[in-house]
């Protein structure tokens, strides 16, 4: 059957728009070829084409922009702003295609003109405009503001170079240049006229008449770059504008003229510096000048876009937050509460106290992190240095915030709500938490620990300031678009109406025990595992057996998400199969995916530990296809988009309290794959909706767990009482994996003998008892695949759509127009 058959006829623009058909999209990719890559067809590169056919497939993503940008302006709504370091937006053809109703078009035009889509489809390069889970839930927003209707610019900064490329020298993380911008990237509109200056250094001066004056030292441009993002059948199209700095004078054409041609580029160089790469970490503090230049430029840039957007229509700035809300992700933008007031009170000449309020009610706040070394934190020095005029202002905030507080005689830590601690360093978020209408954590159980423990003080004194919003993930890129086997049952059966509401999807959960319904589900998860087997295959050498269980965990690669725990648990099993061979094996392919920041050097020893351990295992022939291991270089977007329809297992391990949320947890469940998880972030609420028979809870709660470390926890007793873990670190520390250098892992094995803060040991035993039952599990298919089909049923809820309605209802007070 055909794929698409059953999908709703999208309903037309009020201008007359593009045929969707095959006919007129081969018209357009030739006329692209011709008129605009400059070939005619006989001469044109692969390349060339790829480029002809996005260019074609854009024209219709722009047609309904344009649409979607006058309704905008004539319906005078409020706008949601999403202000973010990082979008980790991967490929967007694909994406375009299907989510403007395109697919049958665009795979009859490449048959009648002979070209390889899905090889086309590849060919992009992937936008790694971010790290992790941060980045990317930045764009599965972006992907639902777009599809509810939600008027919303995304704002960020256009790094000429992502994350870097990870590749594998002898086991070991090398780090390469990302270069996603040097073929061109067709989905980019730069917008030279749109503009403005940003300000670094310099002194302040008062002109005795109550106006205060920032005399830089240092001015660069912010040029926009736009990028539309079209929602489900294109029924709105938002922009997300990325900031690209430039300098202020081309060349300084003095020295140019006096043969200086160095230092005549240098301030050119100088000021492209600040948006030339993306920081390789979301988990800690990067204490850098250029950081905190780069969050002050794009969060300055966005609100000048924002103020100039606003006053085009209005002329009181007192109505501002009738008209904008303004989301913060993480404290990366929390500068905007100083920026805020800057413009509002030095630019538009309002008193502290009302900049202040406007301020507080146009700002809201995401926490992403509890733990206390990723909580961001700024030399005050070095703050006053880059930002003079921001340091008055936010020690004015501070000091007024706490009289407030003090004539209310609350039982709080006075201590504990101060900006500027001990004088010397700025705490962010405690800056964003006093400068915003609503902060909120991203799961239920993040929300509590917050609550309790980071803003604890803050919450008594602003109870109605928490609240939660569960992450989520976007269904098209993460359902609809990668696994095109379960699309094609799940339209069948069901129709397309789960595609923009996830929680319909819940109407298969009555095929989970249908024979029929079953086999084509296994078999879509079949021809997924297929798809991974040969991917494994060419980029690392390793031949696996697809009917074996596929055992996933990919994320960044961090203690506290334990792939050590993981691997532990691969040396044992290993372990154990080369004792007795002969016994009953379930077969397990486990696939490790992550990169690791480049100075985080036990997370690289983590990286080289998986590869020694599966250069050992994948080469031993007593284990053979009974236990494979795949350590899959430069995970990112486009590859995660093919490991997750493929997983049968969901690795989501992590110390419970630490993980926020998570969103890997839910891409890999609605893709059917079982989780084996710990009680932490949104792992809590997807076993509340899956029930417990169809999900591996393990381990420590997040009760347990801080129980555990306010007493101290020793790992001696637990490793010496558990004769299995024992083995596994003593074959570790012997040179089994590292025969060539046995000391390699007595770092690793040292962390878990002395303190072994991720209570890695601590949650052994019970991990390894929860691996061993899902062994036995996967060998009954039939009720193996009915609980993966009510996996994929239940989870409909953790849809980024649902997430969005909860912004707009509860922190933005916007009405979704879908
Ligand atoms: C979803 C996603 C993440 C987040 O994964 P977690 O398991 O939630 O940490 C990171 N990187 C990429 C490329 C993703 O798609």
């Amino acid at each position: 059957m055909n794929a698409t058959s059953k999908i709703e006829p999208i309903t037309e623009p009020a201008v007359p728009s593009r045929e969707r058909t095959a006919a007129a999209l081969k018209a357009a990719i030739l006329e692209k070829l011709t008129y605009f890559v400059g070939k005619d067809p006989g001469h044109a590169t692969e390349k060339d084409w790829s480029t002809a056919l996005a260019l074609a497939v854009r024209d219709y993503v722009v047609e309904r922009w344009f649409e979607a940008t006058r309704a905008t302006y004539d319906g005078q709504k409020k706008r949601v702003y999403y202000l973010s370091m990082e979008f980790l937006i991967g490929r967007l053809l694909k994406d375009a295609i299907a989510n403007i109703g395109l697919e049958e078009a665009v795979a009859g035009a490449c048959e009648e003109l002979g070209l390889n889509l899905e090889a086309h489809l590849q060919q992009e390069s992937d936008a790694a405009l971010g790290n992790g889970g941060l980045g990317r839930l930045a764009a599965c927003f972006m992907d639902s503001m777009s599809t509810l209707g939600v008027p919303a610019h995304g704002y960020g900064i256009r790094y000429e170079h992502g994350l870097f490329r990870q590749r594998f020298h002898d086991g070991w993380q090398v780090e390469e240049p990302e270069d996603w911008l040097v073929s061109g990237h067709v989905w980019e509109f730069e917008r030279a006229e749109v503009a403005y200056p940003i300000k670094f250094g310099g002194h302040i001066s008062f002109d005795g008449h109550g106006r205060t004056f920032w005399h830089a030292e240092e001015t660069v441009n912010a040029v926009a770059y736009d990028t539309p993002i079209p929602g489900w059948k294109g029924r709105h199209v938002n922009t997300l504008r990325l900031w690209a700095s430039k300098p202020v004078e081309v060349l300084d054409l003095g020295r140019f003229n006096h043969g200086d041609y160095v230092s005549a580029a240098e301030k050119t160089i100088r000021a492209e510096t600040i948006s030339r790469v993306l920081y390789p970490d979301d988990t800690t503090p990067e204490g850098k000048e250029l950081r905190l230049k780069q969050e002050y430029f794009f969060t300055s840039a966005s609100l000048q876009d924002i103020l100039r957007r606003f006053l085009a229509k209005n002329d009181d700035i007192r109505d501002l937050p009738n008209h904008i809300a303004i989301q913060m992700n993480d404290t990366h933008p929390a500068i905007a509460v100083a920026e805020l007031m800057r413009i509002l009170a030095d630019e538009h000449r309002l008193t502290f106290p009302d900049a202040f309020d406007i301020t507080r009610h146009c700002l809201h706040y995401t926490n992403h992190t509890l733990m206390p070394e990723a909580l961001e934190r700024w030399n005050t020095g070095l703050f006053r240095k880059v930002l003079p005029r921001h340091m008055q202002i936010i020690e004015w905030i501070d000091y007024h915030h706490l009289a407030e507080v003090q004539g209310r005689n609350l039982p709080i830590n006075l201590d504990a709500i101060r900006i500027i601690e001990w004088g010397n360093e700025i705490k962010m978020g405690s800056l964003a938490f006093v400068g915003s209408r609503r902060v909120n954590g991203v799961s239920a159980l993040h929300t509590e620990l917050m609550k309790q423990t980071v803003f604890k003080d803050f919450h008594t004194l602003y109870p109605d300031r928490i609240v939660n919003q569960t992450n989520g993930i976007t269904p098209r890129r993460w359902l609809y678009e990668c696994n095109p086997g379960l699309r094609a049952l799940l339209l069948e059966s069901i129709g397309d109406k789960w595609v923009d509401n996830l929680e319909l999807i819940d109407e298969a959960s009555q095929f989970a025990t249908d024979a029929a319904f079953r086999e084509k589900f296994a078999a879509a998860k079949r021809a997924n595992k297929i798809r991974l087997a040969k991917e494994i295959e060419t980029r690392i050498g390793l031949k696996v057996d697809p009917s074996a269980l596929f055992d996933i965990q990919i994320k960044r690669i961090h203690e506290y998400k334990r792939q050590l725990l993981n691997l532990l648990e691969t040396i044992a099993l290993y372990q154990a199969i080369r004792r007795t061979p002969g016994a009953e094996w379930t077969p397990r392919v486990k696939v490790f995916a992550g990169k690791a920041a480049p100075g985080y050097h036990m997370a690289k020893l983590i990286i080289k530990l998986a590869n020694d351990i599966a250069k050992v295992i994948n080469a031993d022939p007593i284990v053979g296809d009974r236990l494979k291991v795949a350590v899959l270089p430069n995970y990112n977007v486009s590859l995660a988009e093919v490991i997750i329809p493929a997983a049968d297992l969901s690795e989501q391990i992590s110390t419970a309290g630490m993980e926020a949320s998570g969103t890997g947890n839910m891409k890999l469940a609605l893709n059917g794959a079982l989780t084996i998880g710990t009680l932490d972030g949104a792992n809590v609420e997807i076993a509340e909706r899956v029930g417990p028979d169809n999900i591996y809870i393990f381990g420590l709660t997040a009760d347990d767990v801080a129980g555990i470390r306010q007493h101290g926890y020793n790992p001696v007793a637990t490793i010496d009482s558990d004769p299995t873990l024992k083995a596994v670190i003593d074959a570790m520390v012997s040179g089994t994996f590292s025969v060539d250098d046995s000391h390699r892992f007595h770092g690793v094995a040292d962390r878990l003998w002395h303190t072994d803060w991720f209570l890695v040991t601590a949650d052994f035993q019970s991990y390894f008892q929860a691996q061993r039952a899902v062994d036995v599990d996967y060998r009954d298919t039939d009720r193996w695949t009915e609980r993966s089909i009510l996996n994929t049923t239940k989870v409909g809820w953790f849809s980024s759509d649902r997430t969005i309605r909860g912004y707009a209802k509860d922190v933005w007070n916007v009405e979704p127009k879908f």
